[in-house]
């Protein structure tokens, strides 16, 4: 590593040190005859105990030296609620202050309690999140191709006791066992809970796992996650891809480096090119440029992508005007398709009591164990719409998206709306968690020693759109976060049936025959009818943090920003590859599917310049 700034000139700029840009850096600098230098406005803190602590996670989220703390604006959906929206701001990105969940669940099925299969997978249903990419217009991006990828950011390993306990072993034809980002499974559950839970689902018609040969993509499983067996430490892109890789002497990182604009000129052939990056020392102050030989990579997440794209004037021409930004690339898509984030029913954190957080600080460090060591949930399922509403819903449910959408000219609530009536894809997550799990929105406390269960609920596809867009030509003037939460009713409708799925779920046996459910706490028992259901989730509504969208890879007629090769539309040499180009959600936790395509954009831009 270097931090020299006075080398001015690279083969190619990476602005984001995050989870995508690290890969995107450590990759291109693979080559040695290569230089490749990395832009962060964040520092370096994969030393600090709750970047490398498992258990430590969330509070990393209230932190302001490693986390931009965004609200959206007030929505209109939730009683005109600001959401909180924290995004990792240090090396490694949201990489390395996130809850560390990582798995395709539906792609890598994991088989749990008494299902017993060799053959994980090629559940045909599982791989239509991924297809759904290439039906969107984006030749060459599906399941097949991204398997490839997926394995190679990964290995996954288990311990033997860990294999026996959740009866998972790691199946080569979709887990990779050499890549840099650690997966493993948890150290720590409660059997009763988490069986009683999987007992239930299985009595619902979710089963433990798939059958692979009928391609039902419902199932229940234990989550992974990226954490290093060794040491129990988290696995992040700071310390899986760049850690490893910093003595290299072509890879330059930047720390405290805020990139303020793209500097984008036009050749003789009138082309646009990326001709280099502007930013700012935040210590200094000092304003730099550095030069791109070859191409500048745009990886600053889903919030601050487009907001470097609008500074740099690409974008919608009636939002750059209005900030008096030179319009160079008329790209509408820019800051759009926001999709609303997928909400949750109960959120944050268990570890409130300072006692026994100490009791577990100390166990940790004695021998990496305990509560700490791993992550929280051990037990989640991810249902189709048909294993929680009935028929009949779900027709009404796709009628309203008629009569709200009549143009039906979005290509991706399109998509969505084919999956609604094919009814392949998970539309819903349940995570069970054991503890207390309130969104901080309701402002409830836990009665001391008590003990609660928590379900988190998060729809997988909502149809709500928002946007991020520029609200100043400031660089230093964060974009303005609008998801329009709960704008497109089937959101709010699903929801309501959520909640009451989980309800029956609580009536269905075990749950109901082993006594352990003592009373319902959230909603509470007074709230029943659809309407006092619908007022508490405008109420209590939270997001799980997974903005995507907002420079979608789509055809351009479509809204699209880059094309199936990641370039921005109307430029020669100037990418996106993080979270904002995924134009849907894929179900389950997006990291694994950001480290994908950090890897595939990576190789794209090797071929492209071989
Ligand atoms: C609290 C929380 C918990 C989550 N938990 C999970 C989970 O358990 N499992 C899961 O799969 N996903 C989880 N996610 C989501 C997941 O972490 C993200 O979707 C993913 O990491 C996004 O990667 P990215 O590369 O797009 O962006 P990031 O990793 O956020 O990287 C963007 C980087 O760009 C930098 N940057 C931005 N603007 C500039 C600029 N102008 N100049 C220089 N640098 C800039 C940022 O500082 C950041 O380092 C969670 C997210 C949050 C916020």
């Amino acid at each position: 590593m270097s931090t020299d700034a006075s080398v001015q000139s690279f083969d190619y700029i990476v602005v984001g040190a995050g989870t995508a840009g690290l890969v995107v850096a450590s990759r291109l600098s693979e080559d040695v005859n290569t230089t490749v230098c990395i832009l962060e406005r964040g520092q370096n803190l994969v030393e600090t105990p709750e970047m490398y602590i498992p258990g430590l996670r969330t509070r990393n989220a209230f932190m302001n030296d490693r986390t931009e703390r965004f609200n959206t604006v007030p929505q209109p959906g939730i009683k005109n609620r600001s959401i909180y929206h924290p995004r990792g701001k240090t090396v490694g990105g949201t990489s390395s202050t996130n809850s560390l969940i990582f798995g395709r669940f539906v792609q890598n099925a994991l088989p749990v309690l008494d299902e017993k299969t060799d053959d994980l997978s090629n559940d045909r249903g599982h791989t239509d999140d991924y297809d759904a990419l290439e039906r969107l217009g984006n030749k060459g991006w599906n399941w097949e191709t991204l398997l490839e990828y997926f394995k190679k950011s990964e290995s996954f390993t288990v311990t033997p006791e860990q294999s026996e306990k959740f009866g998972v072993h790691p199946d080569l034809k979709s887990d990779g066992t050499t890549g840099p980002i650690s997966k493993t499974l948890p150290t720590w559950n409660n059997p009763t809970l988490d069986g009683t839970f999987f007992e239930a689902m299985s009595s619902m018609g979710i089963l433990h796992t798939t059958n692979p040969f009928n391609g039902d993509i419902s199932g229940s499983w234990v989550p992974s996650y990226a954490i290093r067996p060794t040491g129990a430490v988290r696995s992040s892109s700071a310390t899986a891809y760049y850690e490893p890789n910093k003595d290299r002497k072509n890879l330059h990182l930047f720390t405290r480096a805020q990139v303020t604009r793209i500097i984008l000129e036009r050749d003789q052939s009138g082309g646009l090119f990326a001709k280099g990056v502007q930013y700012q020392e935040l210590d200094s102050g000092r304003r730099c440029t550095v030069y791109a030989k070859r191409e500048v990579i745009l990886c600053a997440g889903a919030f601050q992508t487009p907001q470097i794209l609008e500074l740099s004037g690409i974008g919608n021409p009636q939002i750059l005007q209005a900030y008096g930004i030179e319009i160079l690339v008329d790209l509408p898509g820019v800051g759009k398709n926001l999709p609303e984030i997928p909400p949750h029913f109960e959120t944050v954190d268990v570890l409130l009591d300072p006692t026994t957080v100490q009791a577990e600080l100390d166990q940790y460090h004695k021998d990496r164990t305990g509560l700490l060591a791993t992550g929280l949930s051990s037990a989640m399922a991810f249902i189709p719409l048909s294993k929680f509403i009935g028929l009949e819903r779900i027709k009404q449910l796709i009628e309203s998206i008629e009569t709200q959408d009549p143009d039906g000219h979005d290509s991706t609530l399109k998509l969505q709306k084919e999956q609604l009536v094919e009814d392949r894809v998970p539309q819903l997550e349940v995570a069970l968690v054991p503890a207390f799990f309130p969104t901080f929105y309701l402002g409830l406390t836990p009665e001391p020693g008590k003990r609660y269960i928590s379900f988190l609920l998060g729809l997988q596809h909502t149809f709500s759109r928002g946007t991020v867009h520029i609200c100043s030509p400031d660089p230093f003037t964060l974009p303005s976060v609008n998801p329009n939460t709960l704008n497109h009713n089937i959101d709010l409708e699903i929801m309501v049936d959520s909640i009451k799925f989980c309800r029956r779920l609580l009536q269905t046996p075990p749950y109901e025959s082993q006594d352990i459910i003592v009373k319902e706490v959230i909603p509470g028992p007074n709230v029943q009818t659809d309407d006092g259901i619908k007022d508490f989730v405008r109420d209590a509504l939270d997001t799980i943090y997974h903005p995507i969208g907002t420079a979608s890879m789509l055809p351009r007629e479509d809204g699209g920003v880059v094309d199936a090769s990641l370039k921005i539309y109307g430029t020669m040499n100037l990418r996106v590859i993080d979270a904002s180009v995924l134009p849907v959600h894929v179900t389950g936790h997006p990291q694994a599917t950001v480290y994908a395509i950090a890897e595939r954009g990576s190789d794209l831009i090797r071929k492209a310049t071989q």
